[in-house]
């Protein structure tokens, strides 16, 4: 049933453990339900301001929100249909990102098991086109099936209409599409590891006949050994993303950092590891009372336990101006703030 809650507290619906509220709390179990609210509701006919929330663990409440949140509470896992090599499966929206990747690999479909452990919903991710160790949600995505709040139509999506870049995708930039259900092509043979990264090969390195599972178990330990468990520190994972620069920039950069990390992209540009930037600025060893650079990766900003938004949102001001005057490179955050 629709659930329509008001002066909702938002604390236990975001990792950094904000304590804001929202005007109005929506959360459905069905499609049919959304599309009645929308058809019927007063409150939404009042065309007050909106927000679609799934685990809020890449948001950050700076304020109060005035208006409604959307939470989907749709929770299908269905296989849609299979070839020889492949399985198509259609998740809804709000299924926990990784029961669906333990579904996978329980049942021996292979190519989400890089992306084990990472924290949200099947909803967003294909909002954001997750990603970790050498693997993006959008190399599976067959298709997205979405609401169009506005004008109440079903819309499906193949993967090359998502306009899938970088932690980007055509659902992020149009808040009208609420994402109902994501359907994912997994191998059921001929399976294709990526298994690039040093960490997850020292590893893997003395197993014989390396399984699914194999893979999910070394990358949740490696998870779990460098970043905090939000259900203990609120964090959002990487606050900003690593970012971009022309070649001439990283020579710039090189000549003074010898030991600049960073990953060549396409058209001869750089990508910059965001961490190591914000780490030789110093702020490994930087904090206020309650906010804090996770000590094991700077990239993380984590909640000490009673900051505000605002709070963590300045701190991250900081970061980004310092990274700037050392390096002339500005920081963008990957968290949404509100
Ligand atoms: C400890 C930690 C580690 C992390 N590691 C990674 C990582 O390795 N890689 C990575 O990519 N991310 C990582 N993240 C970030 C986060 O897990 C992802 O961005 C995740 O996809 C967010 O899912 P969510 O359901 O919490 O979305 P939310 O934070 O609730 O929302 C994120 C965005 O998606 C939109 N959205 C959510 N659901 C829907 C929907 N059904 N329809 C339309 N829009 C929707 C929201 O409006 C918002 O714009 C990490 C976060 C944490 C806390």
């Amino acid at each position: 049933m629709i659930n329509i809650q008001s002066d909702f507290s938002l604390k236990t619906h975001n990792t950094f453990g904000i304590d804001a509220k929202t005007d109005y709390f929506i959360s459905f179990s069905t499609e049919e339900e959304l599309l009645f609210f929308l058809n019927s509701s007063e409150i939404w006919k009042s065309q007050c301001d909106y927000l679609i929330i799934g685990a809020g663990s890449n948001i950050l409440f700076t304020k109060d929100f005035h208006g409604i949140i959307f939470h989907s509470l749709l929770q299908s896992i269905e296989i849609e249909k299979e070839s020889d090599e492949f399985v198509f499966i259609r998740a809804g929206s709000g299924v926990v990102w990784d029961n669906f990747v333990e579904f996978a690999v329980q049942n021996n479909l292979q190519g989400i098991e890089n992306l084990s452990l990472i924290p949200g919903t099947v909803g967003a991710s294909a909002v954001q086109n997750i990603g970790a160790y050498g693997v993006e949600a959008k190399d599976f995505i067959e298709k997205v099936e979405v609401i169009d709040l506005k004008t109440t139509k079903k819309l499906i999506f193949k993967n090359i209409d998502c306009n899938f870049t970088y932690r980007d995708s055509l659902f992020k930039k149009n808040q009208n599409f609420l994402v109902t259900n994501v359907t994912f092509k997994l191998r059921k043979s001929n399976f294709q590891f990526y298994l690039n990264y040093a960490d997850l090969q020292s590893k893997l390195q003395n197993i014989n006949n390396l399984t699914l599972i194999d893979i999910r178990k070394a990358i949740i330990e490696i998870r779990e050994n460098k970043l905090p468990d939000y259900k203990k520190i609120g964090n959002a994972g990487s606050f900003f993303k690593n970012p971009v620069v022309e070649f001439e920039k990283y020579q710039e950069i090189l000549y003074d950092y010898p030991n600049l990390i960073a990953y060549k992209l396409a058209e001869g540009k750089m990508k910059l590891a965001a961490g190591w930037l914000i780490e030789q600025c110093g702020w490994k060893q930087q904090r206020t009372k309650n906010v804090v650079v996770y000590p094991k990766q700077a990239l993380v900003i984590c909640n000490l336990g009673k900051a505000s938004g605002k709070e963590i949102f300045d701190f991250s001001q900081k970061i980004i101006q310092s990274v700037y005057n050392q390096f002339g490179v500005s920081l963008e955050r990957e968290v949404i703030v509100i």
